[in-house]
């Protein structure tokens, strides 16, 4: 199945072919679907075999199946890493690592502003293991410096941050933490994807991704994956997924990821193009407090999204002078942007953190995580520029 791709073919090229041979087998030009949970041994001593990882081959699809292996290739080699594992969803990815990296008494040292889940996974989940979480504001690494210890096993953060786009510097995160034996950087990359950031190569250790939003990029699955050393990702296939979590994903949806995949640069350009038309267009408008951007000059780590992404991404926030009453009179009057959580699919979606993912904090709570009243989160997608530009316009009279 494994077709070696040659090093110098660009990133579309490669979401396109990498790893699979069209014209192997029944030249299917499309990777099939393999739909089987278990897989035949010719013999006892062949089965035997492949339980001792003697021999190649499949044995069951909780451990692996050729539609998610080619997703697992295809995704490595995109982000840079020696091997990859598809999960069935983002948090399925974090909790797989996670519960194989860490032990009670070891601590995680977080960024402030996390996915939500993943924050209540942190803090109600591993914390009730002996795991000790601790939250430090990571825009400025000298606060890592200061509270990372022996005891750190894990540095974890988003970069932008969902949802207040605040950037984290991965080389100089990562060469803080790696002052320390076994301490391992984890980034999650969902809202960059490979095509506009390479943590690994910035000197992360590991990189998790929802593929729910711009690898799938449809809005149509629950996907996620972990990229990073092959020796530790072979234990997370064979502990923290096999015998932890069980968050396998399934072939149909290595599918949809692999389709997705096809048009990830072509998608992720005019995400990015129609992105900074919408930014610019709030940042100069009377009732935007502040546009945050990584695309605009304005934007406070503009030199680090320069140096670190490719492109500024798809993701705005912006927050509103009339703070949560504006914020809920912008959304209930966008007409073509669509009110949702989640990002990255084709249709523009639009969040409010205080009314909505962020609505059981309190608001002492939401400003310590840096989440304003009156912050919006949009998803730009892909329809007409000038049509969202509209829609902005028109809702933002009644903010
Ligand atoms: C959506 C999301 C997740 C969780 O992914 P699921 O696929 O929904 O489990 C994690 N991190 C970020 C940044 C996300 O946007």
């Amino acid at each position: 199945m494994s077709k070696p791709t040659h090093d110098k073919q660009g990133f579309s090229t490669r979401a396109i072919h990498h790893a699979y041979d069209a014209y192997a087998g029944t030249g299917d030009l499309n990777p099939p679907i393999h739909l089987s949970s278990t897989y035949t041994f010719p013999t006892v001593e062949d089965g035997s075999a492949r339980f001792a990882g003697e021999q190649q081959g499949f044995v069951y699809s909780r451990v692996g199946n050729p539609t998610t292996v080619l997703l697992e290739q295809r995704l490595a080699d995109l982000e840079g890493g020696e091997a990859a594992l598809v999960t069935a969803s983002g948090m399925g990815a974090t909790a797989a690592l996670l519960w194989t990296l860490l032990k009670p008494g070891d601590e995680i040292i977080a960024d402030k502003t996390l996915y939500g889940c993943t924050y209540a996974f942190f803090n109600h989940g591993l914390a009730k293991f002996g795991v000790t979480i601790t939250h430090v504001d990571m825009a400025d690494p000298a606060n890592l410096a200061a509270a990372i210890s022996a005891n750190t096993r894990i540095v974890f953060f988003e970069s932008p941050a969902n949802p207040n786009m605040r950037l984290v510097d991965i080389p100089a995160v990562a060469a803080i933490a790696h002052q320390h034996d076994n301490c391992k950087v984890v980034v999650d990359n969902t809202y960059c994807t490979p095509y506009l950031q390479r943590p690994l190569e910035l000197g992360a250790d590991y990189v998790v991704h929802s593929a729910t939003k711009y690898l799938g990029g449809h809005g149509d699955l629950i996907a996620g994956a972990i990229v990073g050393d092959a020796e530790t990702l072979t234990q997370v296939r064979f502990y923290g997924i096999k015998d932890m979590t069980g968050a396998v994903m399934s072939s149909q949806d290595a599918f949809l990821v692999l389709r997705g995949l096809k048009t990830l640069a072509l998608r992720m350009d005019r995400h990015c193009q129609n992105a900074q038309a919408i930014a610019a267009f709030l940042a100069n408008h009377p009732k935007v407090e502040v546009c945050h951007y990584p695309g605009l000059e304005s934007f406070p780590q503009y030199a680090l999204a320069q140096r670190q992404m490719v492109q500024p991404g798809g993701m705005i926030a912006f927050e509103l002078k009339g703070g949560f009453a504006a914020g809920c009179r912008f959304m209930n009057a966008l007409n073509l942007i669509t009110r949702a959580v989640s990002l990255g699919d084709a249709e523009s979606l639009a969040q409010h953190p205080a009314s909505m993912t962020h609505s059981t904090y309190t608001p002492e709570e939401r400003a310590e995580h840096m989440i304003s009243e009156g912050l919006v989160r949009v998803s730009a997608g892909l329809e007409d520029v000038a049509d969202l530009l509209s829609d902005v316009e028109q809702a933002l009279a009644f903010a």
